[in-house]
């Protein structure tokens, strides 16, 4: 069955989301009666209270004026698209008005982290890499400037792993190694070259191997070809799919949008994939528009 077939009505939708939200037994919100049948519409009816409740209230779904539908079929692109979606696209064919759909795009890469996801193991590459700035200025407006990010990449043998992206202030061992910590699990393998900014690697609980690039580009890519690959290929896709319209303040969540996508890119089941942003959304409480606009400015 396609996607359209499946997902063609905001009914079929909710459905669906019901059946996650409430995957372990209906609780009503209003008085935590777990005695609730479906409705017709979707919704759940309390026994206790009487109250109907949809399966997005209190999600990132809470209250949106945009059929659910939409909703799904921007999940959808954002999971199956190679580049993910922007906001111009998804105006144009949803269609919906361009501030909808920005924000749309803004509460679905939230919903991409995964808080249990699991670290980085083996043997793990780390550098920082600028983004931003003329380089990724490819026609269009230029809104964002330089902005320094932070690059772990998992060995998968000779290939590129599952990677991990941070937009951070600078390039001091709080930043990089804080990065490290949270990113790569202790005792694994630390490849970065001699910036005193990992000097605290080892202390921090990993093998670290350190190569000296000696200020030299040419020796920066042979010795960490994995990092300068995911650090060009997102410079690429920023400038390329949102034509330098991502804004610094924002940055990171792009950063984690792109890091999905790209973990997953080997994936078969782009079912699943759909699957678990769905869920997530439903695990994710309300934000409005100007929590997220607002969202704090790191440098
Ligand atoms: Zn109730």
């Amino acid at each position: 069955m396609t996607f359209l077939d499946r997902f063609g009505t905001d009914k079929a939708c909710l459905e669906y989301l019901r059946g996650i939200r409430w995957r372990d037994g209906f609780r009503c919100p209003a008085c935590g009666s777990s005695k609730g049948w479906p409705t017709a519409r979707g919704t759940v009816y309390c026994r206790g209270c009487r109250r109907q409740t949809s399966p997005t209230a209190h999600t990132i779904l809470h209250k949106s004026r945009t059929p659910i539908r939409k909703w799904f079929v921007a999940v959808w692109w954002m999971c199956t698209q190679k580049t993910g979606v922007s906001a111009k696209t998804l105006q144009r064919e949803l269609p919906v008005g361009y501030k909808t759909a920005w924000l749309m795009l803004q509460k679905l890469r939230r919903a991409m982290v995964r808080e249990a996801r699991s670290p980085l193991s083996g043997t793990v590459e780390v550098d920082e890499s600028y983004v931003g700035g003329e380089e990724t200025g490819v026609g269009g407006r230029q809104l964002m400037g330089k902005a320094l990010v932070a690059i772990a990449v998992e060995l998968d043998g000779k290939k590129v792993g599952r990677i991990r992206l941070r937009h951070i202030p600078d390039a001091s061992g709080k930043s990089l190694v804080g990065f490290i910590a949270d990113s790569v699990e202790k005792g694994a393998k630390v490849h970065t070259d001699d910036w005193n900014g990992y000097n605290g690697v080892r202390g921090a609980g990993y093998l670290h191997r350190v190569t000296p690039i000696l200020g030299d580009p040419q020796r920066a890519l042979k010795y960490f070809p994995h990092v300068h690959l995911v650090a060009s290929l997102l410079k690429r896709w920023l400038g390329a799919t949102h034509q330098g319209s991502v804004r610094k303040r924002h940055l990171q969540v792009y950063l984690d949008e792109y890091a999905f996508r790209f973990n997953r890119r080997r994936s078969r089941h782009v079912g699943k994939i759909f699957h678990r942003v769905i869920e997530q959304m439903v695990v994710h409480g309300p934000k409005t528009y100007n929590e997220i606009v607002k969202a704090a400015e790191i440098n």
